[in-house]
């Protein structure tokens, strides 16, 4: 692990509405693994989490594969940021929950780059519904985005790291897998069935995955993000009754920035996490500890 003087947080240069401003909150990248050469791949990462995420990668070293399925001009935005620090970058199109398209965007980028040894499943939606209104069509949609999507990412890394075998001159693993997953693998949502249902899939998705592929050296581990400022959940910040209804939920009384996930991502991605497989990472400023019960229940 390199020791990189401290520096100011990974911004990827959005403004928050309200609340304290990012550039106060953001915890400084102190420690800052090196992932050079290990190319990565993110999706959905012309936005929010996925954005951060792929700038934070790039800054500790990799090249980087710019997944978007809408506005290209934002992934190629990304892309450009992740080119001024020195690093590869390429934009591919694709919908996660295509299968043909996911083994055409692995296989792009395995031509760009050689071989991948980061993949983050970030890209996510809601279709969000009252239970006995709710679709099927809402329901399938977060299914197929969520899950099926990370499946389908996930089998095509393991195919690609398991193809290259393990290099330890690069990384002491063959491979590592992030699902982006969220505190409602654990906390029940109404109104969202489907996005629970397929973060709760996410969990043993991915620990499953990770007790299969530990022997191969494939680490697979999740992040649970809390309420982060992005725009999947824009109406849960972007007033100030919003933003205080929020904190009542979020012992850390602040609330989470992308680049505070960028550097958990950034953390199990490396060798510093090696001994890390099939866990998840609650990045959630203690959301999930049951936060109404601080007073004694
Ligand atoms: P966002 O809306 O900014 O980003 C979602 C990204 O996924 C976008 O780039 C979108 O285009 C992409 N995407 C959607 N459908 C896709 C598809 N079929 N194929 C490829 N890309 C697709 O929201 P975000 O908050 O950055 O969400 C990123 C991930 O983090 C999601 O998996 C979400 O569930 C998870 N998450 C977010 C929060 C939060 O508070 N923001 C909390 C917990 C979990």
């Amino acid at each position: 692990m390199t020791d990189a003087t401290p520096q100011s947080p990974m911004s990827s240069g959005e403004q928050p509405a309200s609340g304290p401003p990012a550039t106060e909150v953001a915890a400084p990248m102190r420690y800052f693994p090196s992932l050079t050469g290990q190319p990565a791949l993110v999706t959905g990462a012309n936005s929010g989490i996925g954005k951060a995420v792929a700038l934070g990668l790039a800054k500790a070293g990799a090249d980087v594969v710019v997944n978007y399925v809408a506005e290209p001009e934002g992934a190629e935005e990304v892309c450009g940021q992740i080119r001024a620090m020195g690093r590869k970058a390429i934009a591919i199109e694709a919908d996660v929950s295509v299968e043909a398209e996911v083994v055409a965007m692995f296989a792009k980028a395995v031509e760009a780059f050689g071989t991948l040894h980061i993949v983050v499943s970030n890209a996510g939606l809601q279709r969000d519904s009252a239970f006995d209104a709710m679709t099927l069509e809402q329901w399938n949609k977060v299914i197929s985005v969520n899950l099926t999507g990370q499946f389908l990412c996930a089998r095509e890394a393991a195919r690609e790291f398991k193809r290259r075998g393990l290099d330890r001159s690069v990384s002491m693993a063959a491979g590592k897998i992030i699902c982006m997953s969220s505190v409602h693998q654990q906390i029940p949502w109404g109104g969202h069935v489907n996005y629970a249902a397929s973060k709760g899939g996410v969990m043993l998705m991915m620990k499953s995955i990770a007790q299969e592929l530990a022997p191969q050296r494939i680490r697979v581990n999740a992040i649970a993000p809390g309420a982060i400022r992005t725009p999947i959940n824009k109406p849960a910040w972007d007033t100030p009754e919003a933003y205080e209804s929020l904190m009542t939920l979020v012992p850390y009384n602040r609330i989470g920035e992308p680049d505070d996930i960028a550097q958990a991502a950034v953390w199990l991605a490396s060798d510093a996490a090696d001994y890390v497989t099939g866990t998840t990472l609650f990045v959630d400023g203690g959301m999930t500890l049951y936060p109404g019960f601080s007073t004694g229940g």
